[in-house]
């Protein structure tokens, strides 16, 4: 697929990326739309340290679902869909008090601070 990398700061490169690979309980988003976020700007010059190049940004997008894993059975192939950009535990303490945006290991897409590195919207 094609994806716009932030390969260094300040320097976006529009390429070939691998294909993401589908865990048995995500699907595959086409993205149809993106937005650009405040914080993106700010990760793209290195000034919040929460892009570390390389990264594909964007965690605000729209899409159709392409891929739906095998333990998917909500969601199914040709849905339209946005998203919660934040990916977190179903068994961990804050979420299931509903406190998902504090829950250990707690990862954003398209975001790079140094612990995790999960590539973002800003892509097929
Ligand atoms: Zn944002």
């Amino acid at each position: 697929m094609k994806a716009l990398v932030l390969e260094a700061f300040n320097k976006l490169v529009y390429k070939d990326f691998p294909d993401p690979v589908v865990a048995n309980d995500e699907v595959l988003v086409k993205v149809e739309a993106v937005g650009i976020c405040g914080s993106d700007v700010y990760g793209m010059d290195g000034s919040t340290g929460r892009r570390i190049p390389p990264i594909v940004m964007g965690h605000e997008a729209a899409g159709t679902i392409t891929s739906p894993g095998s333990d998917v059975k909500v969601w199914k192939m040709g849905d339209r869909v946005t998203f919660d950009s934040t990916i977190y535990r179903l068994d961990d303490w804050y979420t299931r008090k509903g406190l998902y945006n504090l829950s250990d290991q707690r990862q954003v897409l398209g975001v790079s601070p140094g612990e995790y590195r999960r590539h973002g919207a800003f892509a097929e």
